[in-house]
């Protein structure tokens, strides 16, 4: 059965960047369709139980506002997270902010937010392809249990991490291979209850345990020499990030093996804690990721591709709209590391509007991992936070494009600027 829709703003995918787009172009007065394969927003930090979000600080400096600050904030006065610093492993001495938050209680403040702000949600909705008029996306066509709903939307803004819609439109993107390394491996997390966390911080924060983890790595029983624990105040229980496989999660054939390999690395990790890391000794696996994390897919080619000078430099750029400051984190599968490169205490890069505009296509906005970036920078720049307030300025871009009667390439990028401001987006 085919049902047919009309719209302002269609955004596919309902993670962080989704989140950003759909409230935004809404409060912004557009009619805005969310398409979501899953039944539930949150991308990564819900789906994949990726719980700590990257950063609203740089060292002193607040640096993100707008909707980042009033979902954040709703949560931590909710007692549902905390604000944390947390030490960058590869780099002594360096250290990022990050909001720990407790994924069921973000699922559902973002889809009561999402609700609230007139944003119409389709859940259970696989994008399958895209509707075009000459170079122009003009609509989507989505799948879902009961009909193919064919979407006319006068701009769809593409949030699906892997940048579907954009590559289904004929847009230019680069994506590394997982052959030569040159993509950043996937990883399954687990919610592991009846943990003594407080043993489990002191034993994780002694020399003891770098070292019980680096001989563990060596004799090939836990996949990886380093882990990263979520918590956002519980008592009992810990999110576990210790996977990691070569994967190109655009392949779906390859996806499902990662998916098998990642969930086989867990279970073996969870036997492996059990034993040797104090505070885990009667802890049962309570969840593991409904998918697997993906860090890197496609890149968009956009009007303008950030590189990892415009990152390390902190440039600023005139179209910018939103800053960041978390460093370059590259997970490297075949050297079974994480390489770092720190930005400087208290500065902050700019992302310009230019990376969301897709070169060779009009019609579209790009947010989140997606982005027109090279590896490096977006290595920095992918971080859930970011994607948030990459995914509000393109929200925000497409319900302009259509008061303004241009299309997204054609935009006053001070016009948005102005707009962002005005919902407390911070720009400098
Ligand atoms: C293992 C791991 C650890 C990480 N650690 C951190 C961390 O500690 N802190 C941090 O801030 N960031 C971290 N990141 C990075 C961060 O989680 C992601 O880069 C970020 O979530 C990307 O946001 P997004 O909105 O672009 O995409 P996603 O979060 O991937 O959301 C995309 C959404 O689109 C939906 N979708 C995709 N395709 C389709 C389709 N065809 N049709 C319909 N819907 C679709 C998906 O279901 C999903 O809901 C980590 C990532 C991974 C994988």
């Amino acid at each position: 059965m085919r049902r047919e829709k009309k719209v302002d703003v269609l955004v596919v995918g309902g993670g962080p960047a989704g989140i950003g787009a759909a409230i935004s172009a809404a409060r912004n007065g557009a009619h805005v369709l969310l398409a979501e394969r899953y039944f539930f927003l949150g991308g990564m930090g819900t789906l994949s139980l990726v719980a700590g979000l990257y950063t609203q600080w740089s060292g002193e400096r607040r640096i993100l506002g707008g909707i980042v600050r009033e979902l954040m904030d709703s949560l931590i006065q909710r007692g549902e997270a905390r604000e944390i610093c947390v030490p960058m492993s590869a780099s002594p001495g360096v250290s990022s902010s990050r909001t720990e938050i407790n994924p069921e209680a973000y699922k559902y403040l973002v889809e009561q937010k999402a609700v609230e702000a007139g944003v119409e949600l389709l859940y259970g909705a696989l994008f399958s392809d895209v509707r075009m008029e000459g170079d122009r996306v003009v609509g989507a066509v989505l799948e879902t249990k009961s009909e193919t709903w064919e979407v006319d939307a006068r701009v769809v803004v593409d949030c699906t991490g892997d940048g579907d819609v954009a590559a289904f439109a004929g847009a230019r993107f680069d994506k590394g291979e997982r052959e030569s390394g040159t993509l950043q491996p996937i990883s399954m997390l687990f919610l592991a209850g009846n943990v003594d966390v407080e043993r489990v911080f002191a034993f994780w924060a002694s020399e003891e345990a770098p070292r019980c983890l680096r001989a563990a790595c060596a004799r090939g029983e836990i996949p990886m020499p380093s882990m990263a624990l979520h918590n956002p105040g519980w008592e009992r229980d810990i999110i576990v990030s210790m996977s990691r496989t070569a994967c190109d999660a655009t392949d779906s054939l390859d996806l499902t093996r990662g998916q098998i390999a990642a969930r086989e690395q867990i279970h073996r990790v969870f036997e492996f804690l059990k034993v040797n890391f104090p505070g885990f000794e009667h802890a049962y696996m309570v969840a593991s990721s409904t998918q697997v994390g993906v860090r890197e897919t496609r890149r968009i080619v956009g009007r303008y591709t950030l590189t990892r000078e415009d990152v390390i430099e902190t440039r600023p750029f005139p179209d910018a709209i939103a800053l960041g400051a978390y460093p370059i984190d590259i997970h490297r599968a075949e050297q079974n590391d994480v390489f770092f490169e720190q930005v400087a205490r208290g500065d902050a890069y700019g992302v310009p509007y230019r990376c969301l505009v897709p070169a060779d296509v009009e019609g579209l906005l790009v947010a989140g991992r997606c982005v027109s970036a090279t590896r490096e920078a977006l290595g920095a720049i992918r971080v859930q936070l970011m994607c948030m307030a990459m995914g509000e300025a393109a929200g925000a871009a497409a319900a302009l494009c259509i008061r303004e009667a241009v299309q997204p390439g054609s935009l006053d990028p001070a016009l948005l600027r102005r707009a962002l401001r005005a919902q407390g987006v911070i720009l400098d």
